[in-house]
């Protein structure tokens, strides 16, 4: 049993989020938080056009006081997985998050804190001498200063194939950086990255079909790549704690840029620039 656990473990990587938030489990199952959110999306993403995109989800549980979803670990039976974690779309907050944000336009500290740990020029001179910035300005530095604003994702970690985790990206933002970023996690084999591209035009084709997204505004939710020393490589639409349905009557496009009140999250806008960008990839490491 030891050993079992020992082994189960020693798959399990998390590039994102809380550690608290995820357990493991057994069967090839994996634990994460309740959110109320994610667990109605995830309810209707399985007998969604997405399905096939999304990891099974197998209804709740509980462990001591708290409630979780039941999620099929992505990882299992894999060995050495190499993964990345790219968060998607032209923004990662709410519409809803802002207009909160505004009418509350507190000064935060801890917000201050993570900005500096970034980048300790980010502060202006008064957002220094205060040693706090306030939740929007946050939130929004925080997609400028990525790709998000300009390419619609952002690589939130990455594993190398020793296991090491990287997760110092959140100043990668020309597609120059991105495209470097992309090379070294494929390390540049030619199988791997075709492996990805068809299983990209097969999300960007779903994706066309999915009444779920059609009506969602998709915001924080990632595109998790995992591949191991055989070929095989494949691409899951993980995380919707942040994935709000539309007021009935309004479908989102996803290809627009955003603008305040139109709910759009620019989804498709990252997911055409991270194809053309693995396409590339692929061009060069065929020489
Ligand atoms: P955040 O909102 O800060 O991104 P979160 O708590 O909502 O974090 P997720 O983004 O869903 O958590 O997942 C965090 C990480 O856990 C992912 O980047 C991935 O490495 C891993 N992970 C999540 N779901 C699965 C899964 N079903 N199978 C395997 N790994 C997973
Ligand atoms: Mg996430
Ligand atoms: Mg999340």
């Amino acid at each position: 049993m030891m050993q079992w656990s020992a082994r189960r473990q020693s798959s399990w990587v998390q590039l994102a989020g809380h550690p608290g938030n995820f357990h493991p489990s057994e069967g090839g199952e994996v634990l994460k938080r309740y959110n109320a959110v994610e667990n109605t999306c995830l309810e209707v993403l399985m007998s969604d056009a997405l399905r096939q995109f999304v990891p099974q989800y197998y209804g709740l549980a509980s462990r001591g006081e708290d409630s979780y979803m039941r999620l099929e670990d992505l990882l299992s039976g894999q060995i050495c997985p190499v993964i990345m974690d790219c968060k998607m779309g032209v923004r990662t907050f709410l519409e809803e998050e802002l207009m909160k944000a505004r009418h509350n336009p507190s000064l935060r500290s801890d917000m201050y804190q993570k900005m500096v740990k970034v980048d300790p020029s980010a502060p202006s001179e008064k957002e220094h001498a205060q040693k706090a910035v306030t939740k929007q300005r946050y939130m929004q530095w925080r997609d400028n200063v990525s790709s998000t604003s300009t390419l619609g994702f952002r690589i939130e970690g990455i594993t190398t194939e020793n296991g090491k985790v990287l997760r110092d990206f959140k100043m990668t933002q020309t597609s120059a950086q991105v495209a470097e970023a992309l090379l070294s996690f494929t390390n540049k084999q030619p199988s791997i990255l075709e492996a990805y591209l068809s299983r990209l035009s097969a999300l960007h084709e779903a994706l066309k079909e999915s009444e779920f997204f059609r009506t969602h505004e998709i915001i924080g939710s990632s595109l998790l790549f995992i591949h191991d020393r055989t070929s095989r490589a494949n691409i899951w639409m993980i995380d919707f704690g942040k994935t709000l349905p539309v007021p009935s009557g309004l479908h989102l496009g996803h290809d627009i840029p955003w603008t305040e009140g139109n709910r759009e999250d620019g989804y498709l806008i990252g997911l055409t620039t991270l194809t053309s960008m693995v396409t590339k990839a692929l061009e060069q490491s065929q020489g």
